[in-house]
């Protein structure tokens, strides 16, 4: 019987992974889907802004179910110093409240970056377009097809939530068909029909191959 449980951990194991495939796969999916037909153009930005003796710090937040878009613009207007409230807004994974070197040097006249997430429940991959609306943006992480941006840079705390709540569903609606499996597995009887398997290499009720359950290799046989 220790092979038999062997054998059901074995098949629990190998359910585990293929669910989690599916589910990364179906993330994947249901992120371009977001990206391909949630439009956020149509919404409002919430606009945060701070000012500083170095800098004006605009941040646009667009939000909508499967989707999420940052706009981050640095440039020098200077009214005097307010409280840094765009940090507060700035989603941890764009890494914009960090300037980039060039207008931490000045090199540039303003900085300006987008972020687009697409996924849901949460929005787990996202592109960065840098010179964000301007003529010389480009896009990074992303692959641009006509005017939809399909993003590929995960977002991991939202990937692996997305990825398991699929991977769940997955095994919600194939729990039936799973449990029965094991438990086939776990008893040593026929996957089939569920008939106890005895000395014969074939089940005795319904004719199903048993070689891989008594470990029987075929190709000696
Ligand atoms: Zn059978």
């Amino acid at each position: 019987m220790p092979k038999a449980h062997r054998q059901a951990r074995r098949f629990l194991a190998r359910t585990i992974l293929a669910l989690a495939v599916l589910g990364f796969a179906i993330n994947v999916i249901v992120a371009w889907y977001c990206a391909v037909f949630v439009d956020v153009d149509g919404t409002s930005p919430v606009v945060t802004i701070s000012t500083s003796e170095r800098e004006t710090w605009r941040v646009l937040f667009w939000s909508k179910a499967g989707a999420e878009r940052i706009c981050s613009q640095r440039y020098y207007v200077v009214r005097g110093p307010t409280k840094p409230q765009p940090a507060l807004v700035v989603p941890a994974w764009t890494h914009f409240d960090q300037p980039t070197s060039e207008w931490e040097t000045r090199a540039a006249p303003f900085e300006s970056r987008l972020a687009d997430a697409r996924g849901w429940p949460l929005p787990s991959l996202w592109s960065v377009t840098e010179k964000a609306l301007s003529a010389h943006s480009s896009v990074h992480n992303g692959v641009v097809i006509l005017d939809v941006t399909l993003p590929f840079r995960p977002i991991w705390p939202s990937l692996l939530v997305d990825c398991a709540f699929f991977a769940f569903a997955g095994g919600l609606l194939c729990a039936p068909l799973i449990i029965r499996r094991f438990r086939r597995h776990w008893q040593y009887r026929c996957l089939r029909c569920g008939y106890p398997i005895g000395q014969s290499r074939f089940c005795t009720e319904c004719g199903h191959t048993l070689d891989a359950q008594i470990g029987h290799q075929s190709a000696a046989a």
